[in-house]
């Protein structure tokens, strides 16, 4: 009988290990001056040294270096005083130069850690993750196979190729192995990739989107009988695009292997590749070793050292780690653990602690982000910060804590905005959305109602308080919704002489 994931971990013990690829968001690519825009045509930012012509010659991005050391000092690493770019040796027609320019046993960050907490059956628990290396390369192009049902290589017609992404600068992350997380290693893995991901969006060193590529995660595991002090063969999940993939990716192959094991079946060791749909793996190629690579240093550029007063520069300019600010602000604006989970993992943190800093109320604020504007940004598929400003928001909060807009109002002036009708204040006085607060305005359509309706009058004067709702709903028409209902129930109530 096919063990599931608790009888798995009943019986073994994952060993994890994590590898990041982030794209690092320089403007130029890493040793040339080729644009990294992203959208452009194929191949039009491209020259010799990203083609790999004979004879062109790389140059190191200054820029690219500042932002590894950054990272490695924000996972606390040690900063090598001496590193070197190697030669990666592999033939695949995306990589034009047959090569890649990476590092290999001289990387620029050593030794780090990153600590997690997960929620354990015991209560919160702190994991620490290693970090056996932070090294430098450059990305690959894309291939596009054209004429198969799948998208793949197999099958299809033709292949085309852009070399618009090849030698964008990419920073690997690379853990040591993580064990002793027993029936946690899913929650720890993706732990450990959001935080790494918080940390490298609070560098400003990525725009981490992993489910645009600029992230992308591999998953090593292995099982081992526990107590055996042994460690399994490993598999090398490639390319897992989002957190809640990480954690599936990891129970996937728990699974997997915990079955192949039970029947004295072997592990292969092979990278494999996440299934979506079905939280499984299937198998890829099978892993090279690293002698397969023959690296070996890269004559073309010069080692980097880079001197301990600009790194200690560098130290200074380290933002507050993520893990501090979230508990800092959660505490500020008395906000759950999960309301705050949701609002990071929306990536929604900065812009309402930005609004919020402009006067906002954080409940309001909050819930506009959340709500109405992640709503319109879903409906269009663009992100939220794109459609409307920080300071446009807290100003529509104002408005509504004034009393000069409703929540139904603010709506309106919220679609204004993002429909391109301008600030707040034009899109109100274009639309006449201002609640009618006009006492004397308000009392001229609450006769108009009652003499309407001289019958409900009538019941509410009788003591038939709720009877009212159908007299403040004919005031809230007559007035095109821009009345304050609240208002409107107060002098109503008082006119019938059942004011308080
Ligand atoms: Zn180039
Ligand atoms: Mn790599």
């Amino acid at each position: 009988m096919a063990l599931n994931y608790d009888q798995a971990v009943a019986k073994y013990e994952p060993t994890l290990g994590l590898e990041v690829h982030v794209e690092l968001n320089t403007h130029s690519k890493m040793f040339c001056s080729c644009s990294t825009e992203f959208g452009a045509e194929p191949n039009t930012q491209t020259c010799p040294v990203c083609l790999g012509l004979p004879g062109a010659l790389p140059v190191v991005n200054g820029k690219a270096i500042e932002s590894s050391i950054l990272i490695g000092l924000a996972l606390n690493c040690s900063i090598a005083p001496f590193s070197r770019f190697a030669r990666k040796n592999y033939f695949y027609p995306d990589m034009p130069k047959n090569f890649q320019t990476s590092q290999y046993d001289e990387p620029i960050c050593v030794n780090g850690y990153l600590d997690v907490e997960i929620e354990t059956d015991e209560g919160a628990k702190q994991f620490r993750v290693e970090i056996e290396r932070v090294h430098m390369e450059e990305d690959t192009g894309k291939s596009l196979h054209v004429g198969g049902a799948t998208g793949r290589i197999h099958g299809a017609d033709y292949s085309l190729l852009d070399y618009n992404r090849a030698g964008i600068p990419l920073v690997e992350i690379v853990t040591k192995i993580v064990g002793g997380t027993g029936k946690y290693a899913p929650q720890v893995a993706r732990a450990y990739v959001t935080e790494l991901r918080d940390i490298l969006r609070s560098l400003q060193v990525s725009d981490v989107k992993m489910e645009q590529g600029s992230m992308r995660c591999d998953v090593n595991l292995s099982l081992a009988p526990i107590g055996s002090g042994a460690l399994g063969t490993r598999s090398e999940t490639k390319n897992v695009n989002s957190l809640r993939s990480v954690e599936r990716a990891v129970v996937g192959e728990v699974v997997r292997q915990a079955n192949r094991l039970e029947t004295g079946e072997r592990i292969v060791q092979e990278t494999r590749h996440f299934l979506e749909e079905s939280g499984q793996t299937r198998p890829g190629r099978s892993k090279e070793q690293a002698e397969d690579y023959r690296y070996f240093p890269e004559p073309d550029l010069v080692p980097v050292v880079p001197n301990s007063e600009w790194i200690e520069v560098l130290r200074a300019t380290l933002p507050e780690k993520p893990s501090i600010r979230r508990k800092r602000l959660q505490d500020e604006w008395n906000v759950s653990d999960k309301e705050m989970a949701s609002l990071v993992n929306a990536g929604l943190l900065n812009v309402v602690e930005a609004t919020i800093s402009l006067g906002a109320d954080p409940a309001r604020a909050r819930s506009w982000w959340l709500g109405e504007i992640s709503r319109l940004a879903n409906e269009k598929e663009v992100d939220p910060i794109s459609l409307i400003s920080a300071s446009q928001v807290a100003e529509v909060i104002q408005l509504i804590e004034a009393g000069e807009l409703t929540d139904k109002l603010a709506r309106q002036v919220v679609e204004g905005v993002i429909a391109g009708g301008g600030t707040p204040v034009q899109v109100i006085a274009q639309r006449g959305l201002k609640v009618v607060s006009d006492d004397s305005a308000l009392m001229i359509a609450i006769e108009a109602a009652i003499a309407a309706q001289p019958d409900t009058a009538d019941r509410v004067r009788g003591g038939n308080i709720p009877a009212a709702g159908a007299l403040i709903g004919a005031v809230m028409k007559a007035t095109g919704g821009q009345a304050d209902a609240a208002k409107v129930r107060e002098l109503l109530l008082k006119h019938l002489g059942k004011g308080e």
